[in-house]
C-alpha cells in the first residue's frame, strides 16, 4: 500500500517536472482538486482525446459527434432529476473534522473484505500449486464463503438505505461495521447528509431564481436535448449513436488523489439510441468494446475488470465500471449505463415537445431506449501516465525514468539531434525536422551528451530518437533509436517515415 501510495506521489512529482500537469494558480498556492495541463500533457490528452473519438465516430458510421454548449436551459437539469438528486451522502468525523463520502466509505470498507478473499485464494494457490481449482476453492473454502456472505449482506444493506434515501440507516451501517476514520482512527461520526453537487451561477446581469443556472455535471444531457437535431439533419437511422467530448463540473464532497477526482474535469461520453427491448444487448455490446478498446493500449489487460452496480442511479436499469488499477487501488474508469428512455421522457414531459422516432421497420413511433458510455478524460490520463512510468535499472547499473506511453499516444514522437553543433550537422538536422514535421509531432534537440539527450527524451515517453552524425553527411543515413529496446539501427533518410509510422501512426490502435 505504502509503495502505491510513493508511485502516486511520483507520478505527480514526474508530470509537474517534465510540463504535463501543474497545479492550477500555484503562484497564488493552488485551487484545490484543480490542474492544468502543460505543454507535454495537453498534447497527450488531445492524442487520447482523438485515439476515442476516432475508435467511436470515424470507425462507426452509425456514430457521430456534436460540441453541445456547457450551460444550459435551467429546466434541464430539473427534467433530468439533477436539481433534485445528484446528490451525496456526506458525513464528518468529529475528530479529525475530515469530511467523507458514506457510500464510498462503506464501499472501501468492502474492498478490504474482497482483498482478505483473494489473499486466501493466493494461500490456497501456493499449497495446491498447479492442481489448484480456484472456482472450485472461491466456491467452497469456509472463510471465503464466510466473507462473501459479509460482502452481499452489505451490499444488500448500501443499496436499499440509499435508494429509499433513508439517511439514518446508511449513518447505522457505518457503525454496525465499526468504519474507523483513516485520520483519526476514532467512529465518532455525524449525521448522514445530501450535498447537491451541481455548481450553479448567474446568467446576465439580473439577479433571481429565474436566471440561475448550472455548469453541466454531464455531457450527456447536451446530446439529449440535441436528439431530434441530429436525428433529422443526419437522417440517422435506430440503431445510432452520438458522441460528445467536453468539460463537467461537479461540486465534489472530497476533491483528491490528483486529477482523479477534480471539481472540474472532461468527459467524453457517447448515448447509442436503440428499439425499447433490444437495451441489453447493446448494453453487453458496449461494456466488451470499451473493454477492448482500454485493452488495445497494451499498458496490461491484468490492469482493468469490471464492476457491476448495485446502487443504480435512478435513470438506469443496468450499469457497471470499467475499473482501472490505479496507484491508489482498483477505481472506476469508465461507466457503462443503460439509461432506459428515462432522459428522452423526462425531456418530452418538461418540454412539452416529442422526442421520438419513427421506426420504418416496425412503422411505429417510439421514445428510443439508450445506453451511454462515460470515460473520464483526465482519469484515462492518469491511467495511462501512472501504467506507463517506470524507473528502470540497466545493464550496466544505471537508471532511467522513461515513459513507455502507447506510441501513438505519446506527445512527441520523434526528438531530432545533430550529434555535434559544428561540421553542418545542426543544418542536415532540421531539414529531416522539416521532413517530418508534417505528420509527426517531433522535436529539436542539440544540448547536452547524446546519452543525456536520450534519458530526457525516455522520460517524456518519445517512441523515437533519430541522430545526426557526419557518416549522414556522406551517405545520407542516420541513427535511429528506439525508447523501448535502447537499440540503434541505421537508416537512409527516406526509409524513416515507414519506420516510424508503423509504430506511432493512430492506425495501430483502431484496426
Ligand atoms: P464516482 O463514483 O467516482 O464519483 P461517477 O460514477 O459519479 O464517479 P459518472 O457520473 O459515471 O461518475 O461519470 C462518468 C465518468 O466521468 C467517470 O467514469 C469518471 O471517469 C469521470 N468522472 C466523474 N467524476 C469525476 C471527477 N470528479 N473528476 C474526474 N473525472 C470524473
Amino acid at each position: 500500500m505504502e509503495q502505491k501510495e510513493d508511485k502516486l506521489k511520483e507520478v505527480i512529482s514526474h508530470a509537474k517536472e517534465y510540463g504535463f500537469v501543474f497545479p492550477s494558480s500555484e503562484i497564488y498556492d493552488g485551487l484545490a482538486a484543480t490542474y492544468d495541463y502543460g505543454q507535454l500533457g495537453s498534447e497527450l490528452k488531445n492524442n487520447i482525446k482523438s485515439y476515442w473519438w476516432k475508435s467511436m465516430v470515424q470507425m462507426h458510421d452509425n456514430i457521430v459527434g456534436i460540441d453541445s454548449a456547457i450551460f444550459m436551459h435551467p429546466t434541464t437539469w430539473k427534467a433530468s432529476g439533477h436539481v433534485d438528486a445528484f446528490n451525496d451522502p456526506l458525513i464528518d468525523n468529529k475528530d479529525s473534522k475530515k469530511r467523507y463520502r458514506a457510500d464510498v466509505l462503506i464501499e472501501e470498507h468492502i474492498e478490504k473484505i474482497r482483498q482478505k478473499i483473494d489473499k486466501e485464494v493466493e494461500k490456497g494457490f501456493k499449497k495446491f500449486g498447479d492442481s489448484f481449482d480456484e472456482a472450485q476453492f472461491r466456491a467452497t473454502n469456509p472463510n471465503v464463503l464466510r466473507n462473501a456472505q459479509k460482502i452481499t449482506e452489505i451490499e444488500d444493506r448500501m443499496r436499499t438505505t440509499l435508494e429509499n434515501n433513508d439517511l439514518e440507516g446508511v449513518y447505522q451501517l457505518i457503525v454496525d461495521l465499526e468504519i474507523a476514520c483513516p485520520i483519526s482512527g476514532s467512529k465518532n461520526w455525524t449525521e448522514v447528509r445530501q450535498f447537491n453537487l451541481m455548481f450553479s451561477t448567474e446568467l446576465g446581469s439580473v439577479a433571481g431564481d429565474a436566471s440561475t443556472i448550472y455548469l453541466r455535471p454531464e455531457t450527456a444531457q447536451g446530446i439529449f436535448v440535441n436528439f431530434l437535431n441530429v436525428q433529422k439533419s443526419g437522417r440517422m437511422k435506430i440503431p445510432f449513436g452520438i458522441a460528445q467530448i467536453g468539460k463537467a463540473f461537479r461540486n465534489e464532497i472530497v476533491a483528491r488523489q490528483f486529477i482523479f477526482r477534480m471539481r472540474e474535469f472532461e468527459q467524453m461520453e457517447m448515448q447509442f439510441f436503440v428499439r425499447p427491448g433490444e437495451e441489453m444487448k447493446w448494453y453487453e455490446y458496449w461494456k466488451e468494446t470499451r473493454a477492448n478498446w482500454h485493452k488495445k493500449l497494451g499498458l496490461g489487460d491484468n490492469l482493468y475488470r469490471f464492476h457491476d452496480h448495485i446502487k443504480l442511479a435512478h435513470y438506469a436499469n443496468a450499469a457497471a465500471d470499467i475499473e482501472f488499477d490505479f496507484p491508489m487501488g482498483f477505481k472506476e474508469l469508465e461507466g457503462i449505463h443503460s439509461r432506459t428512455d428515462f432522459d428522452l421522457k423526462q425531456h418530452e414531459q418538461f418540454s412539452g415537445k416529442k422526442l421520438q422516432y419513427f421506426d420504418p421497420e416496425l412503422n411505429q413511433n417510439y421514445v428510443p431506449y439508450v445506453v451511454e458510455t462515460s470515460v473520464g478524460l483526465d482519469r484515462m490520463f492518469l491511467s495511462v501516465l501512472s501504467a506507463s512510468y517506470k524507473n528502470e535499472k540497466l545493464e550496466d547499473g544505471s537508471e532511467r525514468s522513461v515513459l513507455s506511453l502507447p506510441p501513438a499516444l505519446a506527445p512527441i514522437k520523434v526528438a531530432v539531434m545533430p550529434l555535434t553543433k559544428k561540421d553542418g550537422l545542426p543544418e542536415k538536422a532540421h531539414e529531416v525536422l522539416n521532413l517530418l514535421k508534417y505528420d509527426y509531432n517531433c522535436t529539436y534537440d542539440e544540448k547536452d551528451s547524446p546519452g543525456k539527450r536520450y534519458r530526457r527524451q525516455d522520460a517524456i515517453g518519445t517512441p523515437y530518437c533519430v541522430m545526426i552524425d557526419h557518416q549522414t553527411m556522406e551517405d545520407n543515413t542516420v541513427t535511429i533509436r528506439d525508447r523501448d529496446t535502447m537499440e540503434q539501427i541505421r537508416v537512409a533518410i527516406p526509409e524513416l517515415y515507414k519506420i516510424i509510422d508503423e509504430k506511432v501512426n493512430m492506425r495501430t490502435l483502431l484496426v
